[in-house]
């Protein structure tokens, strides 16, 4: 694997895969990388010639200076992991490469996707993620990127972003891996001691009430439902929402295909999210 940090070893990257006329897949993480992660990097082994897997942890999309200062860093099991599972090169790019002086954010209105959920608790956030990931669009130049299902609005926002902006990019959504519990793997989840990841296993749990649910109930009853339960738990509730796939509007009385239950909780200090496909 090639570690990509300077302008001279993005240039010699670009040589090679235009001298190879070489298929990019890049899958933007912001490192602590786990199972999740290498299910990203697999897909993108699979389906384009040359994997880039990028590690940057964007400031601009954290509302809370704690959360942004405790997100942990745990570069060199990263480069072995990445290794391990055949990835090809791995940008790390540190923040004037970037956010260069002369950077200017994106227009691109998102604000009926990113006032709620995510958007609505964390300000700002969103703007971030797309400032962040256009840039590294923008430096890889991939075919095809690779997110998470498990950041469902951030999926929506990415896709939207590059419908909006025409941009030659194939947005690729993979499904959530978890642990055997259920609960999605999550770079946070490092800041979880046992018997709390245990206590975690609830927003899965949850989820799938949800789906039983959904076969007898409304959206609304639904939700309902699932409040309920989080009300006796270790957990804190932040939000249950359950949604229109594409645009993100809370469903209340009628079902349409592919609802998804999207869960937000804080586990001690640490705020773990989470969503399922309704497959009523
Ligand atoms: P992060 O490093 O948390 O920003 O995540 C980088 C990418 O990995 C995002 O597209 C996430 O949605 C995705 N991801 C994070 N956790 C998982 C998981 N448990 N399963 C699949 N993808 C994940």
């Amino acid at each position: 694997m090639q570690i990509i940090q300077t302008k001279s070893e993005l240039e010699s990257f670009y040589q090679l895969i235009s001298s190879k006329r070489l298929s990019v897949g890049l899958t933007p993480t912001m490192g602590a990388l786990h199972k999740g992660h290498m299910s990203l990097l697999h897909k993108s082994n699979t389906e384009c010639d040359v994997s880039v897997v990028s590690i940057f942890v964007n400031p601009m999309q954290f509302n809370n200076q704690a959360d942004l200062e405790k997100y942990p860093k745990t570069l060199e099991e990263d480069i072995s992991l990445l290794e391990k599972n055949d990835c090809d090169f791995l940008f790390l790019p540190d923040k004037t490469f970037i956010y260069p002086e002369n950077f200017e954010k994106i227009k691109l209105d998102i604000s009926n996707l990113d006032d709620k959920m995510e958007g609505e608790f964390r300000p700002g956030h969103f703007e971030g993620v797309v400032n962040v990931v256009f840039r590294l669009f923008e430096l890889i130049q991939p075919q095809k990127a690779y997110f998470g299902d498990k950041d469902f609005q951030q999926l929506a926002i990415i896709s939207f972003m590059v419908e909006k902006l025409k941009l030659p990019i194939n947005v690729i959504g993979c499904e959530t891996t978890r642990e055997e519990n259920g609960l999605a793997m999550s770079s946070r989840n490092l800041r979880l001691n046992n018997e709390q990841k245990k206590k975690a296993g609830i927003i899965h749990e949850t989820l799938k009430q949800g789906e039983i649910l959904a076969k007898k109930m409304t959206p609304a009853q639904t939700k309902k439902h699932m409040q309920e339960r989080f009300t006796r738990s270790y957990l804190d509730l932040e939000y249950i929402e359950i949604i229109h796939p594409k645009t993100l509007e809370p469903l209340d009385q009628i079902w349409v295909s592919k609802a998804r239950v999207c869960i937000a909780a804080f586990c001690g200090e640490v705020r773990l999210i989470d969503n399922m496909q309704i497959r009523s």
